[in-house]
């Protein structure tokens, strides 16, 4: 019953009960109404009786006097006037019948009933308030004396039958009250319903087409009224909000592929970008599972990028790798993936190529339209490219492993002198493990102890008396033993560690030449400087601090620059030079003649001081080429009040050829190794001993 009501809609719930309460109200005035007849009906009735009784008992008091039945029965039978009297019946004082009167059809049971004995006063007897008669006696009374008395019955079932039909009336009249009621409260509970199913039909409208422009026009002030008043205005703020979230979700989209193009595409060159290549050969490898097709990977690096890059600054290399990406976009096919790996390398990924020949024959191709000049903001460049190729499935199964091959051969190409194409074997791919080793270990080689500076010492030539050292450094790896600065310095220059490793070993050599200066005297320390330090923003007040903080004296640190640093005549490299120049550090340009030789820059610079390449030297003094350089290297320094250190002599006659050409310094095994301090200050002190007698002897 419950779930039956809970199930039924809100008019018939309404109906109802708006029903059940107006029926309860009807049975209980109904119910009042017939109390309240009956009462009254019965009431009047019995008066009307007593009424009766009382003249019944005078009327037949002479008759008990006299005791006359017959004038008795006369007056008794004068009740069948009245339509309700059933019987009567008069007794004398010993209850026995003195006259009876019945009714026509009286059955005799129902007379006895109603035997009771005669009594002095007037009573109601044996009437129950449902009964269906009335029983009134009365007393009869003769001069003073009681003399018998009348007991009358009047019939109530007339009364019954008018209260039936009125219950019938009133009833009916009910139900007839209830039906138009029902009617009525039909129409007007749908006129009240209307706006709240009209709400429940937009609710499921918005809710299934996700539409929340709908509306609802509120046609009462009441709380329905105020309901869809509060429906509408929470559509409008879904709405406002659906708005505010669409722009949101637009926005974050273009956020999100604007992401995944940083993430994936080269900011300088626009090419795909490593995370881009290791996400693309993924896919690859689980479209096509690794060995079904084949690969070949070029691994491009730009020979001389470093250079340009160090020396005309990032916005020019910038152009540069532009344009490299542009001419390897313009020589490969649209199938064929270019990425830009990071710095100046780049790879080609050949989907499915013939052959191994086809991979080296587009290399090749690819190292030709390379060598090509590139200009860039006025300038123009041969930058040259070493390529390692790679195959798969020939060389690896795997394109992680592909990659690292290509990268191994590119090396194996630049070792080879650059500018070619290696393809790769076995073996690279160990000394690029080694490459890595080197990296790794670098990081922590300062905190691990196991760099150390040694010094070689420097000459003056005339005299081979000590004029001063060169710094230069040593690392004893843990496992593969003492690795050359020649490997380890471009690898520390590209991982940025040479800017904490120079900053290291200018801080040593700067304190280890203090401590010298006051125990041999005066003796100039040069210390090597990478292009990555130089260009450091704050390198001459870095240079500055260390030696302030190691008491060293300025004017003896030499700073060795290498020609490349200088190529780019700007105002920059300028300022930086007059700018260590001005805090009184000496400057000099180290393997002079290997670089890109412009004699004329070197006028314009502040340098104090030249170094012969060892190249030039090792050949002399039988090479005339390099003779005739050492001359004019030699000659020119004199010119331009420079003084000259001649690098890598290991034999008397070359000492004595430079020598004869008035050359100032010498540097070379001829002389001493590179030493570790201690034995460095005992060269020193052997050698200053030395010169000082041999001087003293030509002073005597
Ligand atoms: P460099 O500055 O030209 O140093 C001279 C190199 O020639 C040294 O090699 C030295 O041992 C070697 N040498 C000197 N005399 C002779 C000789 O008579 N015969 C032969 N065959 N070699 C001789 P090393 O120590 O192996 O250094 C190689 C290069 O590594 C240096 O060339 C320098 O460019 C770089 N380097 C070394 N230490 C440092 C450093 O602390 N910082 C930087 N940035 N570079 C460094
Ligand atoms: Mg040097
Ligand atoms: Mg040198």
């Amino acid at each position: 019953m419950k779930t039956w009501i809970v199930k039924r809609p809100l008019e018939k719930k309404l109906m109802l009960v708006n029903l059940l309460a107006f029926g309860l109200a009807s049975a209980f005035a109904v119910i009042l109404i017939v109390a309240y007849f009956w009462t009254t009906a019965r009431a009047d009735l019995l008066r009307n009786t007593e009424i009766t009784a009382q003249v019944l008992a005078q009327n037949s008091a002479p008759a008990f006097l006299f005791e006359d039945r017959k004038a008795a029965r006369e007056v008794i039978s004068a009740l069948s006037q009245d339509q309700n009297v059933l019987g009567a019946d008069l007794f004398l004082p010993d209850h026995t019948l003195f006259a009876s009167y019945r009714r026509d059809g009286i059955s005799p049971a129902l007379w006895e009933q109603g035997k009771v004995p005669a009594s002095t006063s007037s009573a109601l007897i044996n009437s129950h308030f449902y009964a269906s008669y009335l029983l009134v006696v009365a007393p009869v009374v003769a001069e003073g004396q009681p003399v018998g008395a009348v007991q009358i019955r009047v019939d109530l079932s007339s009364t019954y039958q008018h209260i039936f039909n009125l219950v019938i009336v009133v009833v009916i009249a009910t139900l007839g009250a209830v039906l138009v009621a029902g009617y009525l409260l039909k129409r007007y509970l749908r006129r009240i319903l209307d706006p709240i199913n009209q709400l429940v039909g937009t609710m499921h409208d918005v809710s299934s087409n996700d539409d929340y422009t709908q509306r609802i026009l509120a046609t009462t002030d009441d709380e329905i009224g105020k309901l869809i008043d509060s429906f509408n205005f929470m559509l409008e703020q879904i709405q406002r909000r659906d708005a505010a979230l669409g722009k949101e979700l637009v926005e974050r989209k273009r956020a999100e592929i604007q992401l995944d193009h940083i993430a994936h595409y080269d900011s300088v060159t626009g090419l795909p970008n490593r995370h881009f290549f290791n996400r693309h050969t993924t896919g690859l490898a689980q479209l096509r599972g690794n060995l079904d097709a084949s690969y070949a990977l070029l691994f491009i690096d730009l020979d001389n990028f470093k250079y340009v890059n160090d020396t005309f600054g990032h916005s020019v290399g910038d152009l540069l790798l532009i344009a490299v990406a542009e001419r390897l976009q313009k020589t490969l096919r649209t199938r064929d993936l270019v990425v830009r790996l990071g710095g100046d390398e780049f790879s080609v990924l050949l989907d499915n190529p013939k052959s191994l020949d086809d991979a080296i024959r587009l290399a090749n191709k690819l190292l030709l339209i390379m060598a090509a000049p590139f200009s860039c903001d006025d300038h123009e460049f041969n930058v040259g490219v070493s390529i390692g190729v790679a195959m798969m499935p020939d060389h690896v199964s795997k394109f992680e492993d592909l990659l690292s091959c290509a990268d191994a051969a590119m090396y194996a190409a630049k070792a080879y002198g650059k500018n070619n194409v290696k393809v790769w074997q076995p073996e690279m791919s160990k000394r690029t493990a080694q490459r890595f080793t080197i990296e790794s270990g670098l990081r922590h080689a300062i905190e691990n102890g196991e760099l150390e500076v040694y010094y070689q010492p420097i000459l003056y030539l005339a005299s081979n008396r000590i004029a001063g050292m060169e710094a230069l450094l040593r690392w004893k790896h843990p496992l593969l033993g003492f690795v050359s600065p020649a490997e380890f310095i471009p690898i520390a220059e590209e991982s940025q560690l040479i800017v904490s490793i120079g900053d290291w070993v200018l801080r040593q050599a700067c304190s280890q030449a203090k401590i010298w200066e006051q125990r041999f005297g005066e003796l100039f320390i040069a210390v090597n400087v990478s292009a990555r330090q130089f260009r450091d923003s704050g390198f001459a007040d870095n240079v500055e601090r260390i030696v302030r903080e190691t008491g060293c004296p300025p004017h003896i640190l030499e700073l060795e620059l290498t020609e490349t640093m200088l190529m780019s005549q700007t105002s920059e490299t300028m300022a930086i030079l007059e700018d260590l120049s001005g805090r009184g550090f000496q400057l000099s340009l180290d393997d002079f003649g290997t670089g890109y030789s412009s004699l004329a820059y070197l006028k314009r610079f502040p340098i104090n001081k030249l170094k012969i390449d060892r190249s030039f030297v090792s050949d002399l003094p039988h090479d005339k080429d390099d003779a005739a350089i050492a001359q004019v290297i030699v000659s020119l320094s004199h010119h331009m009040d420079m003084r000259v250190v001649a690098e890598g002599i290991e034999t008397v006659e070359q000492a004595e050829f430079l020598r004869e050409l008035g050359c100032t310094y010498a540097q070379g095994f001829l002389f001493s190794q590179p030493l570790p301090a201690a034995r460095f200050a005992l060269f020193a002190e052997a050698n200053l001993a030395q010169t000082e007698e041999t001087q003293g002897r030509w002073h005597n």
